[in-house]
């Protein structure tokens, strides 16, 4: 494994971070602006990825004949750490997991269809997994997809869709063979958000925002064409789109570097309140940074891996477990340092840290959660990093 960046990367990461000092407001924080909350935030967050995409870094290391500039692993790698360090906007799941997902799966009218205009951030995808019965038994979901003629006639429910009230896609699983062992009946179609049938509901976070969704079907037609890879294969391309997902959702470069720039804030806000010589917060944020670079350099593994053409699997697990439980012990210990003044959202004029700490803290719940949770990750760690049998 080699540490060193090439001067061309080191050279690209300091034209990224030109880029985002001039791009993103002075202080810019991505909780004071609300997320995905208000049309004003969605309205900054698609016209920034605009930007990217004129740059051609939404897509750095796709294949140029889908819109990418087949650049290095290593250097989407940097791309991806700058914008975690800024905490810029994020990239949307077409961009991050369900574009290469459809690269590897989808046929090629629809890679031609799809990824230029993902690239080109025209359009923007939401996830269609989880059900209100199937969250980490995926495998056991019901929404079921017909074939009449040329069309599927999907029915059923979808919850805690991300994004799914900003999508003009989503990426969805049905179950095409009710008949078939629960893993080999499912499907994946790519259905239009606006078409008749659908209902979204919003479901708020315990953040008080509305980023995720309960989505509805009700006998909504997809076209054939819309069937991802071949019918009742679907499971696998599931695991794909996790696997890639797990990739950028807690314990992914730019989460790594997004922890790092909230421990150099929080060193710096104990050495401007005069704590900097108190045993117990040094030897806990001592403890923050070593855990800050081992969940970089597992970041940097599964990168690595991608680089040399490896598939990483359990590698991608262990990364997700640790950052995003690193996640939720930074946000602790921000919290008990900062104290009541931590639990000031961004909005009061006394938080501390501009609300940062008291955000992160309810978000970082989410972590160990969201793409499949820890206690998943653990099974697959134990299962195909260890070899220990099935266990469930
Ligand atoms: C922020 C966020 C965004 C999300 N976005 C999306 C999205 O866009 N699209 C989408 O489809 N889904 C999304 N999800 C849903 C997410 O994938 C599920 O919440 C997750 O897979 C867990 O499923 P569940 O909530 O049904 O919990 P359950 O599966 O009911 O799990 C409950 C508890 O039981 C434990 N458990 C379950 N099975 C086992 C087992 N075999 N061994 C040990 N422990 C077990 C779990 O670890 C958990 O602690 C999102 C979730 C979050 C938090």
């Amino acid at each position: 494994m080699d540490f060193v960046f090439t001067e061309r990367e080191e050279a690209f990461r300091k034209e990224v971070r030109q880029f985002l000092a001039q791009e993103l407001p002075p202080g810019w924080s991505w909780e004071e602006f609300g997320g995905f909350d208000t049309d004003e935030a969605w309205k900054f967050h698609r016209a920034f990825l605009d930007k990217l995409a004129r740059k051609g870094w939404l897509t750095l290391s796709w294949p140029r004949e889908y819109g990418g500039q087949e650049r290095p692993v290593m250097e989407q790698l940097v791309f991806v750490e700058e914008m975690g360090y800024h905490r810029a906007p994020h990239l949307g799941m077409g961009v991050t997991f369900i574009g290469p997902a459809l690269m590897l799966h989808g046929t090629e009218e629809q890679r031609r269809e799809f990824l230029p205009r993902i690239s080109r951030s025209e359009i923007w995808f939401c996830e269609g997994f989880t059900e209100p019965g199937a969250g980490s038994d995926l495998a056991s979901l019901q929404t079921r997809a017909v074939l009449e003629g040329d069309e599927y006639v999907v029915n059923g429910q979808k919850t805690f869709q991300t994004w799914a009230h900003r999508a003009d896609y989503s990426w969805l699983a049905v179950r095409t063979d009710p008949e078939a062992p629960k893993h080999r009946g499912i499907s994946v179609l790519i259905v239009d958000m606006d078409s008749p049938g659908i209902t979204v509901r919003p479901v708020l976070e315990m953040t008080g925002l509305h980023i995720f969704n309960e989505v509805f079907f009700d006998e909504v037609r997809v076209s054939r064409e819309r069937l991802v890879g071949e019918e009742n294969r679907g499971w696998y391309m599931l695991m794909t789109t996790l696997n890639y997902e797990r990739a950028v959702f807690g314990g992914g470069a730019g989460e790594a570097a997004s922890y790092k720039r909230t421990l150099e804030e929080l060193v710096n806000y104990v050495r401007e309140t005069n704590r900097n010589d108190d045993p117990l917060i040094r030897h806990k944020l001592a403890e923050l940074a070593v855990e800050v670079e081992i969940a970089r350099l597992l970041a940097y593994r599964v990168a690595w891996m991608q680089r040399q053409g490896q598939v990483p699997t359990f590698e991608v697990s262990i990364a997700k477990v640790f950052g995003g439980e690193l996640c939720q012990r930074l946000a602790n210990i921000g919290m008990q340092i900062l104290g009541l003044l931590g639990q000031l959202m961004s909005h009061s004029k006394w938080a501390a840290l501009r609300g940062h700490m008291a955000h992160l803290y309810l978000n970082s719940i989410a972590t160990t959660i969201g793409a499949g949770t820890s206690e998943i990750q653990r099974n697959m760690i134990a299962l195909m990093g260890l070899g220990l049998p099935r266990g469930f």
